[in-house]
């Protein structure tokens, strides 16, 4: 994959690629490129290569890359933290993953000295500062060609999935996932050495890690990268870098869609914004194209798949879809009872993006991919004629209401359709008569919206079964570094109240 990020890297030269948005301090191509031949050699130099984990934990900033691909090129594999984890939490990655190094920044040095008791890891290097302990005291002598490995079977990185639906698990990706997923997007998309984008989305995260600092970056294009996502920040960054094309995730879609903020800022040189990770109500993305007059469509994907499967090329978008399969992709749609095809089911996709296994898991690796190298993704989608994906919820989310199935993001996209409502989540909750109901959980605008506008409104628009049986008001929904509903918090909070 560092190969391939060279190619794109000398086509930059001397040009700025890595640009930290508080700062504004810039990191050209060629300056990207002896930083991660430096901390490539200095890796090599302490003895790490293949077979070896480097955890890296933290924030967007030009040295992730630096620090990634030094690792890589160095021919050991990375493993990425979520930078909001906890002590415990990052402990457990660094266990699972036997990492024996982690790169970090100062603000996380007390938690990381912490996190690292009883884990394999035998140093901590800081980025952002220079002198000892930092990244640019380990540089070594920079290497000149990446250590071999087997780009088709070897692992270059393990980033976990976001554990929305249970612990996050270690995915294996190998150079040749990543480097294929990146074609597959990179190419249609049109990324050029012109371009540049303002990167929020977490570099830790697959999403973040492949379509802005793979992607981006192999294509000579240039990142503005941005700590945590910070609306204002944004704008203002949008406005000064003029990127042509976004990646968000829905609840960045929410506040471009009815955050009053939006219209201080010229976004004028905004043509495609792409939405992944999670649901996007038709809604909401049709409010974002009309007020910043751009084509806003989706992608699908996840850690498992590098991790596009299916995205909507600029000039094609259907409103609802996530776009047709990736090229060299395929995918199919599967009763999960029965494992036949199906006109609405399990999505199963199989291609050269598909993770190598779940790491250390052999018993989820074996139930998430068949033997014929196809991957249950455990979401539900149709497709239309034309062989675009609709997404309609996960499998493990559907509300079972007296025996019919209530898919929660219908639901929540109803909601948000209200002027008073700007964010919503909705669950099923233990009902006598139905079995499960539908509860929701509502950010509103307006005090006075009550209990029975919100049933009202979402009855309005909904069949009979569908009615949402509670409402609860709360200050904000709880959601993941990747922008997912954690559903399984508003569950435990619906526990302690009924306890
Ligand atoms: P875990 O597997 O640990 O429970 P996770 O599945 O949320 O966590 P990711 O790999 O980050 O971890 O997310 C993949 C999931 O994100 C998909 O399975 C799907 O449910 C959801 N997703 C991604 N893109 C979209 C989209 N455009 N529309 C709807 N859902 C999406
Ligand atoms: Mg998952």
């Amino acid at each position: 994959i560092t190969e391939a990020l060279f190619e794109g890297l000398a086509r930059r030269g001397d040009a700025p690629i890595l640009i930290d948005g508080p700062s504004g301090a810039a990191m050209t191509g060629a300056q990207l490129e002896g930083r991660i031949r430096a901390c490539a050699g200095g890796l090599r130099a302490r003895g790490i290569g293949p077979g070896d984990v480097v955890a890296i934990m933290a924030p967007n900033m030009p040295d992730y890359a630096t620090a990634f691909h030094g690792a890589a090129f160095a021919g050991a594999t990375v493993t990425t933290l979520n930078p909001t984890y906890t002590t415990e939490e990052a402990a457990h990655q660094l266990r699972d993953s036997g990492a024996q190094m982690l790169v970090t920044v100062p603000a996380f040095a007390d938690l990381a000295a912490e996190a690292v008791q009883g884990t394999g890891v035998t140093e901590t290097v800081m980025m952002g500062t220079t002198g000892p302990g930092s990244l640019e005291a380990l540089f070594g002598p920079p290497l000149a060609a990446q250590v071999a490995v087997d780009l088709a079977r070897d692992i270059v990185v393990l980033p976990y999935s976001s554990g929305t639906t249970g612990l996050p698990k270690g995915v294996m990706l190998s150079h040749r996932n990543l480097v294929v997923n990146v074609d597959q997007t990179a190419e249609i998309i049109g990324i050029t050495v012109q371009d540049v984008t303002v990167g929020f989305l977490p570099f830790f995260h697959i999403y973040g890690m492949t379509v802005l600092m793979n992607c981006y970056l192999s294509r000579g294009a240039a990142v503005v990268t941005m700590p945590r996502f910070d609306l204002e920040q944004f704008l203002s960054l949008c406005q000064t870098h003029r990127p042509r094309q976004l990646y968000i995730a829905p609840p960045v879609a929410l506040a471009l869609a009815k955050h009053p903020m939006v219209d201080d800022y010229d976004l004028s040189g905004v043509e495609f914004i792409l939405s992944g990770a999670a649901p996007l109500g038709g809604d909401v993305a049709e409010a974002v194209g009309r007020r910043l007059g751009v084509e806003m469509v989706q992608g699908y994907g996840m850690t498992e798949m590098s991790p596009v499967s299916h995205f909507t090329p600029p000039g094609q978008n259907v409103p609802g879809s996530v776009g047709p399969t990736a090229p060299s992709a395929e995918s199919r749609i599967v009763d999960p009872e029965t494992g036949e095809d199906a006109a609405e089911g399990e999505v199963w996709v199989r291609g050269p993006q598909i993770m190598q296994g779940y790491l250390n898991r052999p018993d989820a690796t074996a139930e998430t991919v068949t033997r014929d190298g196809w991957l249950k993704t455990g979401d539900l989608g149709r497709f239309d004629e034309a062989g675009n994906l609709f997404i309609t919820d996960r499998v493990k989310e559907l509300i079972k209401v007296s025996g019919f199935q209530v898919a929660p993001a219908e639901l929540e996209a109803v909601l948000l359709t209200h002027p008073a409502i700007t964010d919503a989540a909705v669950i099923g909750v233990p009902d006598d008569s139905a079995g499960e109901r539908p509860m929701a959980f509502v950010v509103r605008s307006d005090p006075d919206l009550s209990e029975g506008a919100v049933i009202a409104h979402a009855a309005e628009h909904l069949a009979h079964y569908k009615r949402i049986a509670r409402v609860a008001f709360v200050e904000a929904v709880p959601k993941s570094a990747s922008g997912k509903i954690l559903r399984r918090l508003l569950r435990a909070k619906v526990g302690e109240d009924m306890a």
